[in-house]
């Protein structure tokens, strides 16, 4: 495993849509642990391939509940709204208010290829919303409505 360097700001990468996996070959297992490797070493709750400069649709989260590795993940329902206050790796220094869903489930396949839906509310709906978003090149601040900290870039 390896700590991987953070794409940041206006790294042009970050702005791109990443690609779906085909196959989940022990490439892309070791990127997934070198993902998980780097988001802790950040103390980050979640991070996307493009964050660390690979454009895959590879996923890490944690919020606490232990480390989910997707592959391929898309929202397939989101339920109600909730205000967050949403904060990125890739924007250090920055932190803003956003609104997501309160409730979403995610489909997505694991380490071993599989298919899995995972469903989460609260700060793991905001959290699911924020990574995908990533894989489709949208970040923090294009969901922002107002700056708490780190406004004026
Ligand atoms: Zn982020």
């Amino acid at each position: 495993m390896a700590i991987r360097s953070l794409r940041y700001n206006d790294d042009e990468i970050l702005r791109k849509r990443c690609r779906p996996v085909d196959e989940v070959t022990d490439r892309i297992r070791d990127l997934l642990n070198d993902m998980a490797e780097t988001m802790y070493a950040e103390n980050g709750a979640g991070l996307a391939a493009c964050q660390v400069g690979i454009l895959k649709r590879l996923v890490t989260i944690d919020m606490g509940d232990g480390l989910l590795k997707l592959v391929n993940p898309e929202i397939v329902e989101a339920h109600g709204e909730q205000a967050c206050v949403e904060a990125c790796l890739s924007f250090p220094g920055r932190v803003g208010q956003t609104v997501r869903p309160q409730c979403v489930t995610v489909r997505a396949r694991n380490e071993k290829g599989e298919e899995v839906f995972y469903t989460g509310e609260g700060n793991l709906a905001k959290c699911f919303c924020h990574e995908l978003d990533h894989l489709d090149g949208i970040v923090l601040p294009d969901r922002v409505t107002a700056w708490l900290s780190g406004g004026k870039a």
